[in-house]
């Protein structure tokens, strides 16, 4: 039997308190669903994400980064459903994420990303920029790094 991973769907970027780097955590439709009645009811969050780890429910709750986490609490854990900004910059907007701009600039950010171009950015940069472009609404980035509709 395949098993079939839910998608992420909605990435929740979030610049950490203490370092300052900036962090996104992907999610599935239903963390998204949970994370919006947080956003708007508020109320604990282990009951609104009961099924959520308790790092990344510090993330939500107060920001912190994957890194500073384990510098704060000492823990250590699946960074995988992480994007750390520094991780893929290191400072520098990357040449995939200019080219990217740059086509971005001349067509319509929504052709873009459904076209050639958006195959120079890696699957963190589509995570990335589907995020900033308020995309996430539409289009999502699939296991194996290909932008699809929601
Ligand atoms: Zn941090």
């Amino acid at each position: 039997m395949k098993q079939t991973k839910t998608p992420k769907v909605f990435s929740l970027g979030k610049e950490c308190p203490m370092c300052g780097q900036k962090a996104y955590l992907r999610m599935t439709e239903e963390e998204e669903n949970q994370w919006r009645k947080y956003a708007c009811f508020g109320g604990h969050i282990q009951d609104r994400f009961p099924d959520m780890d308790v790092q990344k429910r510090e993330f939500i709750k107060s920001g912190y980064c994957p890194d500073c986490q384990k510098a704060l609490f000492g823990t250590e854990y699946d960074r995988s459903d992480f994007i750390i900004v520094d991780d893929i910059e290191d400072g520098e907007v990357p040449e995939d994420v200019k080219k990217f701009l740059e086509a971005a600039e001349k067509m319509n950010v929504k052709d873009v990303i459904k076209s050639e171009t958006a195959n120079i950015l890696t699957t963190e940069h589509k995570v990335v920029m589907l995020s900033e472009f308020d995309l996430e609404d539409i289009f999502y980035v699939d296991d194996d790094g290909n932008i699809k509709d929601r």
